[in-house]
């Protein structure tokens, strides 16, 4: 049974060095569903000195080893995975089958793709032939701090603690506080698949707190954050003066160009993709553009997909959407709904308010604007909730224009019958990804954004390089 108040810290569960304690709110009921303790900088030092103390022992594993423990921890995960389910659905509202299936199903391919691609990758490579003498180590980075939010939990750890450790990076973890839950449960399976003390520790706490004093710690290397664009600002600056390496997934505002030759499906299939776990998916399609000969058509389309969307509990087992994560977020929400109406979109369906019989908890009712224009706030502003953006364009160049119209660019859509046309209109979007016809991505497809949505790349080689430093060695087969 895992003691909440407590922090994970050279292989065993500590109490924190202050009592901090801080409320975990299920959003589906707006009750506390666990405590936890925020860490002060006690907490963070004895983590990162655990970290410290076992980098060498665990950089100098064999890679065999390091996989063999990545193996063990996959059993584990997969054997416990219905209560990961749980934990997930409680802490941040995601409706337990799409947990059971999607949040879940994300840590576990991103776990079994990190082992497959550590088996083959090179960590020693000769520079070439036209330099014998020359080899090139790809060497781990050292203490890696891990900072995640709450919107894909397990997909956003996973993707970073995998690699990190499978390369030989020691780590600390600081999961968003506000679902800390499924990170303290992988924390337990690390526990039980016997990974080395110190090589992954878990120290939660806020931004202010845990998260500053990690970013800005003389013996942290590196820090691979997921979150907002405001805060990855925030840590660029205090990692600045010990110039760690920083690596950054961000927001997104993706568009989804649809063109006249698209597929039927596309309007509602971008709708779903949009309100997806509730809307809170940085890679989600909230701005639909659409070719103005089947505008209204489009518009009376959406209006249909936002209108079958059922919202409920996140217990309730079934495809319906759960609530938004927290008040504070639900709070935005309402505060962009009316907004978009002040500004002068037209509200299709949707607005203000909690859907009809959803009282309690932090629902929000699914939400389609037409006639948006790109220089209306919701147009630009991430804004994490089923909310759709929808407007015309009247050419393929106006098209990506206001597609590349955003201070982002993390994923885009494109939907036509013209493979030509797809791929030339892909290669001009200004974004990590684009996603043609709803093809889904490959597993260890290199995930990460332009602009201000990042720098970094996660999942398969990489994700992997992510957490690696370069050294040439000349001389080395003299
Ligand atoms: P957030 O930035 O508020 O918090 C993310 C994490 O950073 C939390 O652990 C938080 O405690 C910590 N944090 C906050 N301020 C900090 C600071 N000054 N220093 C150090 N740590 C700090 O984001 P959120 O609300 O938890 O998550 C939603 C955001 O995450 C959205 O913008 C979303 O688009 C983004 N996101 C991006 C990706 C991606 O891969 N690009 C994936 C998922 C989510």
């Amino acid at each position: 049974m895992i003691d909440y108040r407590n922090f994970y810290i050279n292989g065993a569960w500590v109490a924190p060095s202050t009592a901090n304690d801080y409320s975990v709110i299920n959003p589906s009921n707006e009750q506390v569903a666990e405590t936890i303790s925020l860490g002060t900088e006690a907490d963070t030092d004895a983590a990162v000195a655990a970290a410290k103390e076992a980098f060498w022992p665990w950089a100098e594993t064999a890679v065999e080893d390091r996989i063999a423990a990545l193996e063990r921890l996959l059993a584990v995960y997969k054997e416990r995975s219905e209560e990961m389910a749980q934990a997930i659905s409680t802490e941040m509202g995601a409706p337990i089958d799409m947990s059971r299936s999607m949040q879940v199903g994300a840590g576990l391919g991103h776990l079994q793709n990190t082992i497959d691609v550590l088996k083959t990758f090179e960590f020693s490579r000769p520079l070439g032939e036209h330099a014998p003498g020359t080899q090139v180590l790809l060497e781990p980075v050292g203490v890696a701090a891990l900072i995640t939010p709450w919107n894909w939990p397990m997909n956003q750890v996973v993707l970073k603690v995998a690699p990190a450790l499978g390369v030989g990076c020691t780590t600390v973890l600081k999961p968003s506080e506000v679902a800390p839950l499924s990170s303290m449960l992988l924390a337990d399976m690390i526990d039980q698949a016997e990974f080395p003390a110190g090589v992954f520790n878990l120290v939660n706490g806020d931004g202010p707190g845990v998260g500053t004093q990690l970013s800005g710690h003389p013996d942290v290397d590196m820090v691979s954050f997921t979150g907002s664009s405001r805060a990855g600002t925030a840590i660029s600056k205090n990692a600045a003066d010990s110039i760690k390496r920083v690596a950054l997934e961000l927001g997104g505002k993706g568009a989804n160009i649809i063109f006249a030759d698209a597929s039927e499906k596309a309007v509602a299939s971008g709708v779903t993709r949009c309100f997806r776990n509730s809307g809170q998916s940085c890679n989600a399609p909230t701005r639909m553009l659409v070719e103005r000969e089947r505008y209204d058509e489009a518009v009376a389309a959406a209006k249909a997909a936002a209108e079958k969307t059922e919202v409920n509990q996140s217990e309730t087992e079934g495809r319906h959407i759960g609530p938004v994560v927290s008040e504070v977020q639900f709070n935005k929400i309402q505060g962009l709904i009316e907004k978009g109406i002040e500004e002068g979109a037209t509200l299709i369906t949707g607005g203000p308010g909690r859907p009809d019989g959803l009282e309690e908890g932090y629902f929000v009712r699914p939400t389609v604007f037409a006639d948006v224009d790109p220089s209306m706030t919701i147009a630009k502003e991430e804004i994490f909730g089923p909310v759709l953006s929808i407007m015309p364009f009247d050419s393929e160049a106006e098209a990506i224009e206001i597609a590349n119209d955003t201070t982002y660019g993390l994923t885009n859509y494109v939907q036509t019958a013209d493979q030509e046309k797809a791929q030339r209109v892909a290669r001009k979007l200004r974004s990590g990804m684009v996603e043609i016809n709803s093809q889904p991505f490959g597993a260890g497809s290199p995930f990460g954004g332009y602009g201000q949505s990042g720098n970094g790349r996660e999942g398969g080689q990489w994700g992997i390089e992510e957490f690696l430093e370069v050294k040439s060695v000349a001389g080395y087969n003299a």
